[in-house]
């Protein structure tokens, strides 16, 4: 089997998710390429074949003029799969390659059985195996289902250029009109799941958080149901956080979720469901009702 991940590279950066595309191709054995479009002094640590387009003429991203230096790279490469991960890039560009190569994608898989691969369906609460039927494959990683790789190693770095000027320009990033809180700087995050049960409960998650000199965060569906204003998510589609403690409240542990806070330094978990997948990830689970738990805490705290 082979495979050719895409990495990324953005505002002078080769990013990190490039490390669990090779975790991923590791756990498959397969023969390894990467296509990047960055910078020789800046490459990912692996042994094989990199396809390196120079971002300084092609710019962090650009759909037309990626997806041509990218099928430059598959021709070369003839890889069974093409993998981005399940990022605002990948998004992008996966489905633009496969139907430019007239093939199959699947997207935000987070498993591999046998000749399958698993999604997430009915928002994550069930999943499905799919196979495809091509010959070559394009799919997109969910962030965090793949141990990273930390097996290093020096690539053979093959140039790839195109000369065709897009239709599209590059013109920069700008910032999301922000405000509120900033929680990748806080080193206490509290954080409310659907299981505080209604809205009236954010203030009891907030009062945990203060007690504890830290910030409150929020599971999605509570940022959905308009509970908490969206600054506040914690996953894939919110911040990524890794505060010295994490206490999750009434959250079950979603991939997605524990995408954006597994590498917490510590994570206390308080759920009613002693198997909820947060356990697994939790230095400490308390089988609990949040709404019994968290007020006598937040007292002893605060009688501290
Ligand atoms: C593309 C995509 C992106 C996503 N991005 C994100 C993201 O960024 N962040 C995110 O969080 N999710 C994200 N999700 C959603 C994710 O899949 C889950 O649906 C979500 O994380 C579940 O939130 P939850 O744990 O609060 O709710 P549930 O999964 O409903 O869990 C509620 C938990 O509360 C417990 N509970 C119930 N009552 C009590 C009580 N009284 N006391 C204690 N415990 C109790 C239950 O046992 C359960 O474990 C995304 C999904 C998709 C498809």
């Amino acid at each position: 089997m082979k495979v050719l991940l895409v990495a990324e590279y953005r505002e002078g950066k080769l990013l990190g998710s490039v490390n669990e595309l090779l975790g991923f191709a590791e756990s498959l054995t397969a023969e390894t390429g990467v296509f990047l479009v960055g910078k020789k002094d800046n490459l990912p640590k692996f042994s094989g074949r990199l396809y390196l387009a120079d971002v300084d003429k092609h710019r962090d991203y650009n759909p037309d003029g990626h997806k041509a230096l990218l099928l430059q790279a598959v021709e070369k490469e003839q890889p069974d799969l093409i993998v981005f991960s399940h990022s605002s890039y990948g998004w992008d560009l996966a489905p633009r390659l496969a139907f430019a190569l007239k093939t199959c994608q699947i997207s935000e898989v987070v498993a591999v059985e046998g000749n399958s691969f698993v999604v997430p369906a009915c928002n994550s609460k069930l999943r499905r195996q799919v196979k495809s039927l091509s010959a070559k494959t394009v799919l997109t990683l969910q962030v965090g289902a793949f141990q990273a790789s930390e097996t290093g190693g020096e690539p053979t770095v093959i140039d790839i250029n195109v000369e065709a000027a897009p239709r599209i320009s590059f013109t920069g990033y700008e910032a999301a009109v922000g405000g509120g809180v900033d929680l990748t700087k806080a080193s206490v995050i509290v954080s409310a799941g659907r299981g505080i049960g209604k809205p009236e409960n954010v203030a009891m998650i907030a009062g945990l958080a203060a007690a504890l000199k830290g910030e409150y965060g929020a599971s999605r569906p509570v940022v959905d149901a308009e509970w908490v204003e969206h600054n506040r998510q914690v996953g894939t589609t919110g911040q990524s956080v890794a505060p010295k403690l994490y206490v999750a409240c009434g959250i079950s542990g979603a991939i997605q979720h524990l995408a954006g806070m597994k590498k917490s330094e510590f994570i206390v978990a308080i759920n009613t469901d002693r198997d909820a997948p947060i356990g697994e990830v939790a230095d400490v689970l308390v089988v609990a009702d949040l709404k019994q738990f968290v007020p006598v805490l937040t007292e002893k705290l605060k009688a501290l």
